[in-house]
């Protein structure tokens, strides 16, 4: 299977490798795997963070202990440099938030405002519900069909559910689990439309207030949320150095995000990812000698409220500047092993990765495509033309937990990280090495979206 996925890059690439082949490159490489594989310090920094910092929301107080957590560690880990970016937010604090079935039945329900919702007025808001099975359902109702009504339904929208009269949107809990929990993210609303508060149901409330619905008598709804704005706060991108020995002008960006939803202790999004690039960036820096470009380690602020550590981070550099960046990459994605290397390179690059591939097949990873998304934060790199790679995971379970408060350290497994800071570190390195990079651009299409854009909408 390997040999032939392998065969897939050549066949794409065309004959010729283009990214020279260095067997000390590729020896060191394999010895930072194995090396991983007995046993990184990943795991350790992700108990550490979850611990010490726990919740990070962008802007709390919080984010802040995490930003100096960061750069307290990074400066006893041996970088040659470590240093912050600081960029203004707006602050959101989420308040307090409860709901209640109050007709037929009475029984409480579980909900979370999605980020970036308005509250509802201070004494409880309370109106029926109107189920709405899907979105195509919600655009088919005429408007003031909702009016003084609570909108539920299963999509993450709430421009229209406004403009038909809801007073209210609630969906219904994003991920792949019945628990009795609720997703919070980020929500955006239309300029043009009323602002109404939002909020996830867990499933299972979902589904109580169906069968309750069923019986043919209107459900009523009660609702409390306090969410606010409460002008801006700085957070900070923090930085982390290995310098290059030969062009230490050259950049490999290997990334993560420091800040969290404010539900759970941000373990899997993104203390995984934080511990993973954190943990292999170290094994690198410890080698007698310095790769010959730099490895940049990034931990971006605020990805998860629209990515605007990242967009930060390249608004604050020259076009020349960003063009020094040759790849990059960000772990955000949990703590499930690798599976495959994608990338998003010139097509004719690519035959040049199969020395590393090499590497990187004992730990179960095989050559995936030329469209690699590159993590959240590398949205606004692709944009600015910087080729992206993607150490894919294995993310199965992965929105069972994210973005609820059971993204804790127990679903977090040490030798799964240690798989993937062995494929970071391998890859990272090696890259490094390369006689010339240059040759990874022009990357295929680096603007191509990857995700619905509502679901990380710039600002
Ligand atoms: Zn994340």
């Amino acid at each position: 299977m390997r040999i032939l996925l392998l065969s897939l890059f050549i066949l794409l690439a065309g004959p010729l490798p283009s990214v020279a082949q260095n067997s000390d490159s590729l020896a060191t490489a394999a010895q930072l795997r194995d090396q991983a594989m007995r046993g990184s310090m990943a795991y350790a920094l992700v108990e550490s963070l979850t611990t010490e910092v726990g919740p990070r929301l962008a802007g709390s107080p919080a984010d802040k202990v995490a930003a100096a957590w960061a750069e307290q560690k990074l400066k006893k880990l041996g970088f040659d440099r470590v240093f912050t970016e600081a960029f203004t937010i707006p602050r959101w604090d989420r308040g307090s938030e409860q709901a209640a079935i109050v007709a037929p039945y009475p029984q409480p329900l579980t909900i979370t405002a999605l980020g970036g919702s308005v509250a509802t007025s201070k004494t409880a808001l309370e109106a029926e519900v109107v189920l709405v099975p899907t979105f195509e359902d919600l655009l088919r109702l005429p408007e003031g069909a909702l009016t003084g009504k609570i909108a539920l339904l299963t999509q993450k929208t709430t421009s229209e559910a406004a403009r038909r009269g809801a007073v209210a949107f609630l969906v219904r809990s994003l991920g792949t689990h019945s628990h009795r929990f609720a997703h919070t993210g980020n929500l955006r609303y239309d300029p043009l439309a009323p602002k109404i508060p939002a909020a996830a149901l867990s499933p299972p409330d979902v589904e109580l207030i169906e069968r309750m619905a069923s019986r043919g008598k209107p459900v009523r709804l009660r609702m409390q949320m306090s969410p606010r704005f409460s002008g801006t706060a700085t957070t900070h991108n923090v930085i982390a150095d290995i310098v290059g020995r030969e062009k230490p002008q050259e950049i490999i960006v290997i990334g993560a995000h420091l800040d969290s939803w404010d539900l759970g202790t941000g373990a899997l999004d993104d203390g995984a990812g934080v511990g993973i690039v954190m943990a292999a960036a170290k094994l690198i820096a410890d080698l007698p000698q310095r790769p010959k470009r730099t490895i940049r380690l990034i931990l971006f602020g605020a990805e998860e409220i629209s990515l605007l550590g990242a967009n930060d981070y390249i608004a604050r550099r020259t076009r020349e500047d960003i063009a020094q960046h040759m790849i990059g990459s960000e772990s955000d994605f949990g703590a499930g092993p690798v599976y495959k290397l994608s990338l998003r390179v010139a097509p004719s690059a690519l035959a040049g990765f199969e020395s590393i591939m090499t590497i990187l097949a004992p730990l179960g990873i095989v050559a995936g495509d030329n469209r690699a998304f590159g993590g959240p934060d590398m949205t606004p790199f692709r944009v600015a033309d910087v080729p992206v790679f993607s150490l894919l995971q294995d993310g199965r379970d992965y929105f069972d937990y994210h973005h609820t408060p059971d993204d804790t350290l127990d679903k977090v497994d040490a030798k799964s990280l240690d798989q993937n800071v062995a494929a970071w570190a391998a890859l990272s390195y090696w890259l490094a090495e390369q006689e010339d990079l240059s040759q990874l651009r022009p990357m295929i299409d680096g603007a191509a979206p990857r995700r619905p854009a509502g679901n990380y909408p710039q600002p």
